[in-house]
């Protein structure tokens, strides 16, 4: 251990943050008391986790509690808590480096444009270092609890890339934190404005949060009277509290606290369920997708408590992964408070919890659905920022598949916006229609002109457009809706005879087309050899002369890209090219006898194929030579 004084410099990410948050955040200081009072509370509820491990790390001392206090002559605020406290590595680890996943990106979505980047630093979370917004000096004094008096630390810091940390001698267990005010914080020592910002947004913080209160006047004749220290806030877990007593704005700041978040959520569930298992869930929607919703490590966001002791933050086996971005409380009666989190994690109980957690989220986005309407965008606005996640849960919750695939949302040709539900879809299919079609590309406008929407145009058939890299998979388990399958229009053969008008006439017409065109076929296949594992015709195609499509049970040409892009080594699938045996071009190939314009009109027609499902030929600079040579002919 050193005793010495020592001066450490920020990590760069610290220094960024800083300077960030005192230039963008600046309409909005008084969140610093709000930020170090939820570190206080966090302080305390791992203190009183531990100790229900080990009474002796209370040293006598259970009352728990934050304790503030403005001395206008020195010009500080001291917040000071009795919580686990801070030793020095820990210190060191914690302020003065950031050491959540993720930062890198943080920084890289940074836009500079302020109030957009206030909100990015809101979700991201400044903590600790929002003291920075009033303080020009921050000094901290912390021991951790059950280490001896000695092992105090003392951690300072006036924000401009360096701190001073020294051991020192503590006699209480846990943190203070001085700051030395701007000037232009001034407003700050008053000590109205503190009680009413610890109402705003602390009422819901389970500790009581202490100041001393303005002493009475002093009747004639009297001894002065001295000041009283007062609870300032309700100091109760708020889930506990009845529905009917709380109002939306203690709801949302409540959210704000622990989803750590600038925004109200949009929307939120609080229910105490009584049956097997006795539990209660708060829990919410943010507006936005938190910054890392899509980085591998991303953090989950709901707290355990049992019987509102803190148990473990951010845990996953409290909600299955496609429901990550879900912020909020679980509390239980039935778990035991000392064993390890663990066994914990393993009972059935938390089983329960997590299975009914997710009927109600579920739940909760079907009433938001059933409410939308022009002036109630919420699900739409839902639907945007985590849809692609309720699409996961297709793919990995089975038991609760049907539930989440009425909540999904797809662009149609019909629709170019997501609005469109697959139980709308189904209610427009045609006459004799019972089969959900669909195409992936890989992006919206490959998909919206795919060629092999053209017959589906003509009939009047509504197709899914899915144009998001996890809709390949989404369509690999999601195989039937209400008893309609779903199928792939670039896949296999399509048999659209029985459907739209004129079918008869047309199918009359088509047939004698496809006998004209048979040795046109031949020639192709001989052209074309192994690019391909098949040449037929198709009835898909009334515009353009050619498309490819991928057997029944091959990979799509889509998905066999975005596998590849993300470095596997996969065989490539051959596709099959089908041709329209009454476009112009596939006519005027009839009339070909030279072997090598055959094989240049055959390339021409596969690699437009090709271009139109949004890939590249192999060869581009062969295409366009071939393509000028005919143009000039
Ligand atoms: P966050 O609270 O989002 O983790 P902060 O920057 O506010 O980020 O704090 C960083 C860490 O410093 C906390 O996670 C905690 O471990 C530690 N810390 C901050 N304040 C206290 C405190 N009052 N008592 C004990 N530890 C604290």
């Amino acid at each position: 251990m050193t005793a010495t004084k020592e001066t450490h410099v920020f990590q760069t990410e610290v220094k960024q943050l800083l300077d960030l948050m005192i230039h963008s955040l600046y309409s909005n200081k008084e969140i610093f008391l709000r930020e170090l009072i939820s570190n206080a509370s966090d302080a305390s509820d791992k203190l009183r986790f531990e100790a229900t491990k080990d009474d002796a790390l209370y040293e006598g001392d259970s009352d728990l509690h934050v304790y503030i206090e403005a001395d206008k002559d020195a010009r500080t605020i001291t917040i000071r808590d009795n919580g686990i406290g801070m030793n020095r590595d820990e210190v060191i680890a914690n302020i003065g480096t950031i050491a959540r996943s993720g930062t890198k990106e943080f920084f890289g979505q940074l836009s500079g444009d302020q109030e957009q980047d206030a909100h990015l630093i809101g979700q991201f979370g400044v903590g600790f270092y929002s003291s920075f917004l009033v303080a020009d000096k921050v000094t901290v004094t912390t021991r951790r609890a059950g280490l001896e008096h000695a092992h105090g630390v003392r951690w300072e810091s006036t924000g401009d890339g360096e701190y001073d940390i020294e051991t020192i001698e503590k006699e209480t267990r846990g943190t203070e934190i001085i700051l030395h005010l701007r000037e232009e914080a001034d407003e700050f020592l008053e000590s109205f404005r503190l009680t009413s910002i610890i109402h705003k947004y602390a009422d819901h913080i389970p500790f009581p949060i202490r100041m001393l209160g303005t002493p009475m006047p002093a009747e004639e004749g009297e001894e002065e009277k001295t000041a009283e220290i007062e609870t300032v806030n309700q100091a109760s877990a708020l889930w506990t509290r009845p529905k009917s007593e709380l109002s939306d704005e203690e709801y949302n700041n409540f959210y704000k606290h622990i989803g750590h978040d600038y925004e109200d959520p949009l929307a939120r569930l609080h229910q105490k369920l009584e049956g097997k298992y006795e539990y209660t869930l708060l829990l919410y929607l943010p507006k936005r997708a938190p910054f890392d919703l899509w980085q591998a490590e991303a953090k989950h966001g709901v707290k355990l408590y049992v019987r509102r002791v803190f148990i473990s933050e951010a845990t996953e086996d409290l909600l299955p992964r496609y429901l990550r971005f879900v912020r909020g409380v679980m509390d239980t009666n039935d778990l035991p408070l000392n064993v390890s989190r663990e066994i914990l994690q393993q009972s059935p109980a938390m089983g329960a919890m997590k299975k009914g957690a997710t009927k109600r989220i579920l739940g909760m986005f079907e009433d938001m659905a059933k409410q939308a309407s022009d002036d109630n965008t919420d699900y739409a606005d839902a639907w945007k920022e985590f849809g692609n996640c309720l699409k996961e849960g297709i793919i990995e919750d089975n038991v609760n598949r049907d539930r989440i695939a009425k909540l999904l949302r797809f662009s149609t040709t019909q629709s170019d916006e997501q609005t469109v539900s697959l139980e709308t879809y189904v209610a427009r299919m045609v006459e004799n229609q019972d089969t959900i079609y669909y195409i992936t590309a890989d992006t919206f406008a490959a998909a919206k002109h795919s060629p092999h929407l053209e017959v589906f145009r003509k009939k009047g058939i509504e197709v899914v457009l899915l144009s998001d890299r996890i809709d390949e998979w989404l369509s690999s388990h999601l195989t039937e809706f209400d008893g309609k399958k779903l199928q792939s229009i670039a896949k296999g053969e399509l048999d659209l005879s029985k459907l739209g008008e004129n079918a008869e006439e047309e199918k009359k017409e088509h047939e004698e087309a496809v006998k004209s065109a048979e040795p046109t076929i031949e020639k192709l296949k001989t052209a074309l050899g192994d690019k391909v594992k098949d040449v037929r015709s198709t009835d898909r195609l009334t515009e353009s002369p050619a498309c490819l499509v991928a057997d029944s049970f091959d990979m799509s040409g889509n998905m066999e890209r975005i596998l590849k892009q993300a470095g596997q080594d996969i065989p490539s699938v051959k596709p099959i090219l089908e041709i329209n045996p009454e476009h112009a071009l596939v006519k005027r190939l009839a009339g070909l006898e030279s072997e090598s314009d055959i094989a240049d009109y055959a390339d021409i027609l596969f690699d437009q194929a090709m271009l139109a499902e949004g890939a590249l030929p192999e060869d581009p600079a062969g295409f366009v030579r071939k393509i000028n040579a005919l143009l000039t002919q």
